[in-house]
């Protein structure tokens, strides 16, 4: 299966299996905006629940917060994000595409280069050579390109009942204003009462870092986690889920003593890829790489992307970064808020005295939880050519995703719908509600139209009910990836299922 071929089949599976919808679908669709339907829903919510328990529940020195998605817009002041966090915008002169300069194809001095004058329906094809601007139009490849303007990407809203607009009305409306006069004038009333949705879900956990350490007694080295929604207003949203204005983030601020943050950048990075990779396929498509020194934040000493291979290349996953003590020292600037740790234990090594106050360094693992919606499903799409019962030649398409990620865990899955069938398998689906595992009841169709249903959504084992479970109390189990079948008894079956999710 070719690469865009790969894409395409996910893209359409989600559709019609219910895992991702696009935005206001009805009204034409939101460019940028997917809705996770009702298996999506539960992919993601498996994903995010695996990072919860590995991150925090299992760890002693790790909690966890919920932060608001609006926040105090001092913050963004201090993070450097209302001056920096913009990315180069450039338009294209030739097909009017507006794009991200940093994420185009790169074209060196001197490299050939051929397009359509007036973009992809153009007619006239123009031979150029590449100057010196580095990369062309991603979209006809040509040269002829806006300069970059920066373009800050926090999604700016306003908060209370007073609307600054009705002053600034009634400010300008009877002078005679340059443009850039009235712009500046519009600018400073938007901004009196702007706030911006997150763009990151980071900041919570320096702002918070005292409340946290103090009422939890957290020592360092501890870090504080959180999962949710961020949101950034991208030039070029792509490839499906990739890249959207609104997704969410699963991200954790370790915090450790000075001197001691290369141990631990290792020791994270190492354990989030392991993280990753316990759940895929395969596991050569991910790779570690290291940020080069043009790339790298200039207060960061380290930053290594986790990065997976797409059907259109390597992208990034997961972003780890030694942020030294940047965001703690900021913070304190700003609120006048010492954000720093005292250590009883340990002496001062300036003074050589008992008790040293430091501002923690920082290591940042920050996931994508919708890329890595993305990524499972495209490592778990697989399809075998197979006979079906009538000895006909069908492809099974088979979603051989984790069984602790899987939106079901089992299919109950009554033979017949007549014959206490159906009776006895509600019974059987109870058990598992009341166990909390997420089962489905299915008893539309033939059994082979249900097992094939199931393999294509990912449900890992399929259990079915039939004449001979009323007689000696036993059920067959099917094995999603072998599609092997076992008798086991009933009572067993719960059990058995969990079993071997938790195995898995
Ligand atoms: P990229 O280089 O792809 O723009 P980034 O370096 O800006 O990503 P970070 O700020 O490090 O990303 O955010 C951490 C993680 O959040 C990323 O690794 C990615 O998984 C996810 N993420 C960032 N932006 C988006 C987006 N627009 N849509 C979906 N996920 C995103």
């Amino acid at each position: 299966m070719n690469d865009q071929n790969l894409l395409d089949k996910v893209v359409s599976l989600c559709k019609r299996r219910g895992f991702v919808f696009q935005s206001s679908e009805i009204y034409g669709g939101l460019k940028s905006a997917y809705d996770f339907g009702p298996l999506g829903v539960e992919l993601k919510r498996n994903i995010a629940a695996e990072w919860w328990k590995t991150t925090v529940h299992e760890r002693e020195d790790v909690v966890g917060i919920d932060a608001s998605i609006m926040m105090h817009p001092s913050v963004w002041r201090a993070s450097g994000h209302l001056a920096g966090f913009s990315d180069p915008l450039v338009d294209c002169l030739n097909c009017k595409e507006r794009f991200r300069a940093d994420k185009a194809p790169r074209a060196a001095p001197g490299t050939a280069l051929s397009y359509l004058k007036g973009g992809k329906k153009g007619e006239q094809k123009v031979e150029a050579i590449a100057a010196d601007r580095g990369y062309v139009c991603p979209q006809c490849g040509c040269q002829e390109l806006s300069s970059e303007r920066q373009f800050n990407m926090m999604f700016r809203t306003s908060i209370g009942s007073v609307d600054p607009l009705e002053d600034f009305v009634e400010e300008v409306h009877s002078k005679i204003l340059s443009k850039s006069e009235l712009r500046e004038k519009l600018e400073a009333a938007v901004k009196s009462n702007a706030i911006y949705l997150r763009p990151e879900t980071a900041q919570a956990m320096f702002v918070q870092f005292l409340n946290v350490q103090q009422t939890m007694s957290m020592k360092v080295p501890f870090g504080i986690a959180q999962q949710g929604k961020s949101f950034r207003n991208e030039i070029t949203t792509e490839h499906y889920i990739f890249r959207c204005c609104e997704f969410e983030q699963m991200e954790m601020e370790y915090f450790v003593e000075p001197g001691t943050q290369a141990h631990w950048f290792d020791y994270w990075l190492n354990a989030r890829l392991a993280w990753w990779k316990q759940f895929a396929n395969n596991k050569n498509a991910f790779r570690a790489r290291a940020h080069e020194k043009t790339e790298l934040a200039f207060y960061a000493d380290a930053c290594v992307d986790i990065e997976y291979e797409y059907p259109w290349g390597w992208g990034e996953l997961e972003g780890v970064a030694s942020r030294t003590n940047y965001d703690l020292t900021r913070h304190s600037e700003e609120s006048g808020v010492k954000l720093s740790y005292f250590d009883q234990q340990k002496p001062d090594p300036k003074t050589g005295k008992m008790g040293w106050r430091y501002t923690p360094y920082v290591i940042e693992p920050a996931a994508g939880l919708t890329r890595g919606v993305l990524l499972f499903l495209l490592d778990a799409y697989a399809e075998e050519k197979g006979v079906d019962a009538e000895g006909q030649e069908k492809t099974r398409v088979i979603l051989k995703l984790h069984p602790r990620l899987a939106p079901f865990k089992a299919a109950i899955l009554p033979l017949m719908k007549k014959d206490n069938l159906p009776e006895a398998a509600r019974a059987v689906v109870a058990d598992f509600y009341k166990a909390g595992i997420n089962v489905s009841y299915d008893e539309q169709q033939g059994i082979g139209k249900r097992y094939a249903r199931h393999d294509e959504i990912g449900t890992p084992y399929c259990i079915t009910i039939d004449h001979q479970t009323l007689q000696d109390q036993t059920v067959t189990i099917r094995d999603r990836d072998t599609t092997q079948q076992e008798r086991i008894p009933v009572a067993a079956a719960l059990e058995v299922v969990r079993k071997r999710v938790a195995q898995a």
